[in-house]
């Protein structure tokens, strides 16, 4: 408990400081259709422990700050009304997929487990940016899905973690 409000402190020490000097902050699907100057991307990947992401998207709610919360489509990142809380203070939600590994790397039954999360996804809230949940034990490269098929058939605009393929 001590080191979380010591991480969160710091965190808040952060953001303070980049806006002292004046930079903006964009969710992610914003800065694809049209950056600003100085601006910030302030990207979290939601692998585990949503109540931690509720922590941070308050403190940048508080300061003025929009920033993107990608969730995974399992149990320890998927929390419905976090994901409701965290939109409805104006972050922008995206996916976090790993449809290639929960699929044993099998294309077809990874673009339909693709397509039913994030269907599940957006009945909580507009989603059109992903990015890809990698973790060094998994024999797959989740981005390799895009090789075969394109997000943007998907309604997906972007995704910060597969720069080839914006
Ligand atoms: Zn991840």
């Amino acid at each position: 408990m001590i080191m979380m409000d010591f991480s969160l402190h710091i965190y808040t020490n952060l953001l303070l400081a980049l806006l002292d000097k004046a930079y903006t902050f964009q969710p992610f699907g914003e800065f694809i259709e049209s950056q600003k100057n100085k601006t910030i991307v302030m990207r979290h990947d939601v692998d585990r422990i949503p109540n931690n992401s509720l922590e941070t998207a308050n403190i940048e709610n508080e300061l003025g700050i929009k920033g993107t919360y990608y969730f995974r489509a399992v149990p320890e990142s998927y929390d419905e009304k976090i994901i409701k809380q965290i939109a409805d203070l104006g972050h922008e939600i995206g996916y976090h997929y790993e449809s290639l590994s929960t699929c044993g790397g099998d294309l077809r039954l990874a673009i339909d487990d693709f397509r039913f999360n994030l269907k599940k996804l957006r009945e909580i809230c507009p989603v059109k940016t992903i990015c890809m949940h990698g973790s060094p034990l998994s024999n797959y490269d989740n981005r390799l899905l895009w090789e075969k098929y394109d997000y943007r058939d998907f309604g997906i605009v972007g995704s910060p973690c597969e720069i080839k393929y914006l």
